[in-house]
């Protein structure tokens, strides 16, 4: 039944060899496939256009043009894309990031150790640093199931076994909690993906906003400050996700879920925040803070004292 489902993709096939899905969204497959001439493992998203809108054909256009443009290692990088023959697919072949989503270690793990969330929040600041400062790009779409991570080896040794026995009580105890340290998470380099909503605002050639005339309205000036703020309160729902296993709003009805956005209504929820340091709600509570003019900026979180904290970590991994 795989076999069936690749041969529309049969253009792609001669050179690389599809190997597994590796993820899926409302109009892309994601594979992982061999490259038979670098013999490398790559990943290729299939975008099938024939029931897109040309809005949302254009917006593939521009998560290519934006793409192209990118060169970080905090990046997930495109190494080439085509059309096939008859229009109906794109192919983006991507650099392969082999752990896959930090989402599903936050599902496997429930939640992260202070040490293993600076480790990934401060990769993510860089990777959005990187994107304002020197690109013009904002990415508006940061969240766990966008940040996918180079995993590293995990050696576990015989304390890590009974740590790991103990949580596995604990859990029958605790509604299944137990935390992860750096190392156990098995987290390296974390890499951005999917610019699919991302967007730009400035134009490195002539560093001057994109757009812009002497005829722009305000708001639109001041778009761009805006724009920038919005990947600092997305870090800041990362950050929160990351240190206690939920998001800071929720809601199954959409309609409240969007009016407590809206009103910033979110708390450090005990008992599950109650042993994290004040310095981690701090920072949070200044990434999710309602005013974006009154919001941390980029530098300010990479000086923040929580991120400056020597992290000692006395025990890796368990
Ligand atoms: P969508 O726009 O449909 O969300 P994404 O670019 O986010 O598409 O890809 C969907 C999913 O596919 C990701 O969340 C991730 O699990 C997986 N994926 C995407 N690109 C890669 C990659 N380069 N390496 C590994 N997994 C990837
Ligand atoms: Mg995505």
């Amino acid at each position: 039944p795989v076999a069936d489902e690749f041969r529309c993709y049969s253009e792609i096939i001669p050179r690389y060899r599809i190997e597994a899905q590796i993820g899926e969204g409302a109009f892309s497959k994601v594979f992982r496939a061999l490259d038979t001439v670098r013999n490398e493992e790559i990943a290729i998203k299939i975008i099938d256009k024939s029931s897109m809108t040309i809005q949302q054909i254009n917006g593939i256009l521009k998560e290519i043009a934006i793409m192209s443009k990118l060169d970080h290692e905090n990046i997930v990088k495109l190494l080439a894309y085509k059309n096939s023959s008859n229009s109906r697919y794109c192919y983006l072949f991507l650099e392969l990031v082999q752990g896959g989503e930090i989402f599903n270690q936050i599902i496997k793990y429930t939640y992260f150790s202070e040490d293993l969330s600076r480790h990934v929040i401060v990769q993510v600041v860089r990777s959005i640093k990187y994107l304002h400062e020197q690109v013009g790009v904002v990415h508006r779409d940061i969240k766990p199931e966008n940040l996918l991570f180079v995993p590293i080896p995990v050696v576990p040794t015989p304390v890590h076994e009974q740590r790991r026995r103990q949580s596995d009580d604990a859990n029958k105890l605790d509604e299944g909690k137990f935390k992860v340290n750096v190392g156990a998470g098995g987290i390296g380099t974390v890499k951005l993906a999917d610019f699919g909503l991302s967007k730009v605002l400035w134009d490195r050639n002539t560093n001057t906003p994109c757009g812009t005339v002497g005829y722009t309205a305000p708001e639109i000036v001041k778009d761009e400050y805006y724009s920038k703020s919005v990947d600092v309160w997305a870090i800041g729902c990362v950050l929160y996700t990351l240190l206690c296993g939920f998001p800071p709003f929720y809601d199954t009805d959409p309609r409240n879920l969007a009016e407590k956005v809206s009103k910033g209504e979110y708390c450090f929820l005990s008992p599950w925040w109650d042993e994290i340091s004040k310095e981690a709600k701090d920072l949070v509570s200044n990434l999710l803070t309602l005013d974006p003019s009154k919001r941390y900026t980029l530098d300010e979180i990479l000086q923040h004292p929580w991120i400056l904290q020597n992290s000692q970590i006395t025990e890796p991994a368990f």
